[in-house]
């Protein structure tokens, strides 16, 4: 897009100078689309569960109004629908607080590994009910990032219980934290992989993995309680602690995802040195 010639010297009529104005449009375009595929699918999302709840109180009111069995059985039901509505909701809210911030790094500091430590332990009795154990292999900390707390909670809480939940009952999840000094760029960053042995991911579905409401298997993640936010929700977290997030997987024997984050200290060397005033 080019504007128009302006004249920026009002004054004496002469032209001065030019103003061009360039404007991706293909960008802005998918933005646009990405916007609205995004109401249509939380639109859409939400309505399921809210259609299955209203036609279960039209039958209580109707032809199941006397029936006991039926009542206890409907209104599990619609617990569990409603429950899927409120989880949907605040992980909508989540994502658009997050958004919100995309461009402000945190600015406390954290022990990366004591944050991990706190969701294996919240997870594991979870964990157990299916046969599965996680395994942390980590040097000692502290560990120190820039961050924030609740945030990172969040990262590892949707990495570890996916791994619980995709990967195969009975199985372990290991969950690995190592700190590199010498990463090419020179950044000191740690990284904290979770792994797990399930069926892992087909090659053709990672690139779109961490999109909002993508799945692998809609009925699979409906099934154990997903709302197709997880990942998203991952990916801008990392992103705004201006880390990394890397997938892999061997189908049928796995996936590990990778989150790298860099150390507070080296961040702190990283700052330009101010010279002191003379
Ligand atoms: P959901 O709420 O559906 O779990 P996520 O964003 O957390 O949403 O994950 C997106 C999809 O990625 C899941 O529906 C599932 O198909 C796939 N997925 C995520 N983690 C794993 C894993 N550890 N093993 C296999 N598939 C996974």
């Amino acid at each position: 897009h080019i504007a128009p010639l302006e004249a920026l010297d009002g004054a004496s009529q002469e032209r001065r100078g030019a103003v061009l104005m360039f404007r991706d449009l293909t960008a802005a375009r998918r933005l646009e689309h990405m916007r609205v595929d995004f109401v249509a699918n939380a639109s859409h999302e939400l309505r399921t569960p809210l259609a299955s709840v209203l036609g279960f109180i039209e039958t209580l009111q109707g032809p199941a109004r006397d029936d006991a069995k039926a009542r206890e059985r409907f209104l599990a039901i619609m617990r569990e629908q409603a429950r899927r509505m409120s989880r949907l909701i605040d992980d909508l809210l989540s994502l658009s607080r997050i958004e919100m911030h995309a461009h402000v790094q945190p600015a406390t500091t954290v022990d990366l590994l004591a944050i991990v430590r706190h969701m294996i332990d919240t997870l594991s009795p979870l964990a157990a009910e299916s046969g599965v154990t996680i395994a942390l292999d980590a040097p000692e900390g502290p560990i120190e990032v820039k961050g924030d707390r609740d945030e990172l909670l969040r990262v590892f809480e949707n990495l570890i219980e996916n791994a619980v939940k995709y990967g195969q009952s009975g199985q372990r999840v290991e969950v690995t934290v190592t700190t590199s000094h010498d990463r090419p760029g020179g950044r000191d960053e740690v990284e904290v992989a979770v792994r797990d042995f399930g069926p892992g991911i087909p090659p053709e579905h990672l690139p779109r993995l961490t999109e909002r409401f993508y799945r692998v298997s809609a009925t699979d993640s409906r099934q154990k309680g997903g709302t197709g936010l997880g990942l998203a929700i991952v990916k801008h977290i990392v992103n705004r602690h201006r880390g990394h997030l890397l997938i892999d997987s061997t189908f049928n024997e796995g996936a590990t995802f990778r989150v790298q984050l860099p150390l507070a200290a080296s961040t702190m060397r990283e700052l330009p040195v101010v010279a002191p005033p003379p």
